[in-house]
């Protein structure tokens, strides 16, 4: 797909290869996204209010922009070009997370970053997954991190997560006036009509879904030094392999103490047979229903 070069420039410093990371929630996309933020270098952004304003609009309503990608390319451009900026206010909007994964107590008032050194711009805001597509076509030399999880650990941790569940509330669904519609999933006719009829966990499997066949048309559509698909379990069981992947993927020494420290506590976890929520029995029938092939796919089957 080709498209206009466009320079967006930031505290006079143009954007050049920006990362974003993505995953379906709870896959671990956050993690990666405060290691990034605190590797030298790098200006991450989680959560800018302008840049939440546009992923949203992008999850909520798909049809604004379809067909329209040189539009939503620079709706996406606009978004970052405010996200990005570096002010002595810049963090005081961003959310909790981005505050600390920079460090600053959640009461301070940013900027997040130093101007000095900085080099890469990037973004690991929720829910970013859904502008994943637009924002290659926003930014043609854009490098895109995904990180993909077991689904049964993912529907398991949507399930236990108030503010994921909170999407599926009736005044949210927009399911009947958005079709396709990526944020739950729904991607044929049968998905629709069998929608209202599925458990909860049949709602999150289908968004796991979505995630997962999104991976595979990223893995066709952009070239491998654009693309970097890390496994959650691969990140906790040799987190430094995986760190150092992600360093040569990126071009900066990825900080490494966090991931480091969750990947000992998962391990612990296992080991005290305490791994955190786990999925029932016809919970997992039900995704492997709606997602074997792509479980199969991915080695997650058992
Ligand atoms: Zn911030």
């Amino acid at each position: 797909m080709a498209s206009p070069r466009h320079i967006l420039i930031v505290n006079s410093r143009s954007v050049h290869q920006p990362v974003f990371v993505v995953g379906a929630p709870h896959s671990g996309a956050d993690l990666i996204g405060r290691a990034l933020k605190a590797s030298p270098g790098f200006h991450v952004t989680i959560g800018q209010p302008t840049v939440l304003r546009t992923v949203y609009a992008f999850a909520r309503r798909p049809s604004m922009h379809q067909g329209r990608p040189q539009a939503a390319a620079a709706v996406i451009r606009d978004a970052f070009a405010q996200g990005w900026q570096v002010t002595a206010h810049s963090c005081l909007e961003c959310t909790r997370e981005c505050r600390a994964a920079a460090g600053l107590p959640p009461d301070a008032v940013g900027p997040c970053v130093e101007l000095r050194g900085l080099s890469t711009f990037g973004d690991a805001s929720p829910d970013l997954i859904y502008c994943a597509e637009a924002l290659t076509y926003a930014f043609p030399d854009a490098r895109i991190v995904q990180v993909i999880r077991d689904g049964r650990d993912v529907v398991a941790r949507m399930l236990a997560d108030p503010v994921v569940m909170g999407w599926f509330r009736p005044s949210f669904v927009n399911v009947d006036t958005e079709f396709p519609n990526p944020f739950f999933g729904i991607e044929s006719e049968d998905d629709r009509e069998i929608w209202p009829r599925l458990s909860p966990a049949g709602q999150c499997a289908l968004r796991w879904r979505w995630s997962v066949r999104l991976a595979a048309r990223l893995h066709h559509n952009l070239p491998a030094d654009q693309l970097k698909t890390i496994r959650y379990e691969d990140l906790m069981s040799k987190p430094d392999d995986a760190l150092a992947e992600l360093s040569r993927f990126t071009g900066t020494t990825v900080a490494a103490a966090q991931i480091r420290d969750e990947a000992r506590t998962s391990r612990i976890g296992a080991r005290s047979r305490r791994p955190g929520p786990v999925l029932g029995t016809e919970d997992t029938a039900q995704l492997a229903q709606l997602a074997g092939e792509e479980l199969r796919r991915l080695g997650y089957a058992s």
